[in-house]
């Protein structure tokens, strides 16, 4: 018994000495990521911004979303930038010296705006007991209409809310740029990296990096300080994948959302996994395992090296990385290593089963048996 700590020590130590697969976590808080940095993770590799507008920030991205104009849009944005400085000064406090991905807002909208139901029916209660509903609430429920998506996940999201909400990437951008000046200021290492979500096509991440570029240079010249964050993008269509050689044009480096990858694969809803459905579904054994779970490599694995190729192809050294739940699952991790992945990006508490994992895959492909 006293031998087990020990032995899973050594056996860390040992893979940690071996992996060519870096290990790093996912995390949006200081405490996550001290956290994962005490699980040995050697950065993040997705910070996920979307969480943190909620709670009370919640009513600060309503009124960005559904903004009727260009001065209501700023003050929102205003309010939201020294809160997000101070969120990105922390993570990179916490993660100093080791690279952090920040991945520009990425929330399907419906998680974010009112519920049009719940409006509809207090507006027309006001109207039934013959109150003037209150114009607020009127307003907002003829925005969130407007917005109205059947479909919010292959909707108005990642790099498209990005394209059509004037001022939020710069905001953003701002406040990562402005915490790389405020920790450069401090002493610290910061090593923050922009990541663009649910590219497509390479000319939204063309549109996106401009103005990514155009900030950081803003900040800069303001500062004194010169602001170089890497640019890059997640791969999680199977159309970016398809087209990565062209997307590596723009990109520094790629990261694999498998979550979305699997979903729009296979056409079935993350959300719903635990629909009674799905379950009976799976028990049909058309998978060997839950595609959400272990990497589906016919299909999903095919479109990751096909992404790889391309990508490597187009840029040489291009930094490669995997940020989906899969990153964390020992046979995905086999996977990502004979793909030729840098590095598995994972829960916090799944880094040292990825990093023993990578370790056993390093090995294993030493040895020869590794043959795809
Ligand atoms: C993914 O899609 O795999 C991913 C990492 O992004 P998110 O889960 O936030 O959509
Ligand atoms: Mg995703």
């Amino acid at each position: 018994s006293t031998g087990v700590v020990p032995a899973v020590v050594r056996a860390l130590e040992h893979a940690d000495a071996v992996r060519r697969l870096e290990v790093r976590a996912n995390a949006d808080t200081p405490e996550d990521a001290r956290r994962a940095r005490r699980f040995g993770a050697q950065g993040i590799g997705l910070c996920r911004t979307e969480h943190m507008f909620l709670g009370e920030r919640r009513k600060l991205v309503e009124e960005m979303i559904l903004a009727r104009d260009g001065v209501e849009r700023e003050r929102a944005l205003a309010a939201l930038l020294p809160l997000q400085r101070e969120d990105f000064t922390d993570i990179l406090e916490a993660m100093d010296g080791l690279p952090v991905t920040i991945r520009l807002l990425d929330p399907p909208l419906h998680e974010f705006l009112p519920d049009r139901t719940e409006l509809a029916v207090r507006v027309a209660a006001a109207e039934a007991r013959g109150e003037r509903p209150d114009p607020h609430e009127q307003a907002l429920l003829e925005a969130v209409g407007r917005m109205h998506e059947e479909n919010p996940m292959l909707g108005l999201r990642g790099v498209r809310l990005g394209l059509v909400i004037p001022g939020l990437v710069a905001m953003q951008v701002r406040a990562v740029a402005e915490a790389v000046v405020a920790r450069t200021r401090a002493g610290g290492s910061p090593h923050a990296e922009i990541m663009v979500p649910l590219v497509g096509a390479v000319e939204e991440l063309r549109i996106e990096r401009a103005e990514v570029e155009r900030v950081l240079a803003e900040v800069s010249e303001e500062s004194g300080i010169a602001v170089r964050c890497p640019i890059g993008t997640m791969i999680e269509l199977p159309r970016a994948a398809l087209t990565a050689g062209r997307i590596a044009e723009e990109a520094e480096f790629f990261s694999f959302g498998t979550n979305d990858l699997t979903q729009t694969t296979w056409g079935f809803s993350r959300d719903d996994v635990e629909a009674e459905f799905f379950a009976a579904y799976l028990d049909k054994g058309v998978f060997l395992a839950s595609p959400f779970e272990t990497l589906d490599r016919d299909g999903v694995g095919r479109l990751v090296r096909i992404a790889v190729d391309e990508g490597r192809a187009a840029r040489p050294g291009l930094t490669i990385g995997v940020c989906g739940e899969h990153g964390g699952d020992p046979d995905s991790v086999h996977f990502f290593h004979a793909a030729g992945l840098d590095y598995v990006s994972c829960s916090p508490f799944r880094v040292p089963v990825a990093r023993l994992e990578a370790g056993r895959a390093a090995l294993r492909g030493a040895e020869g048996s590794d043959s795809r």
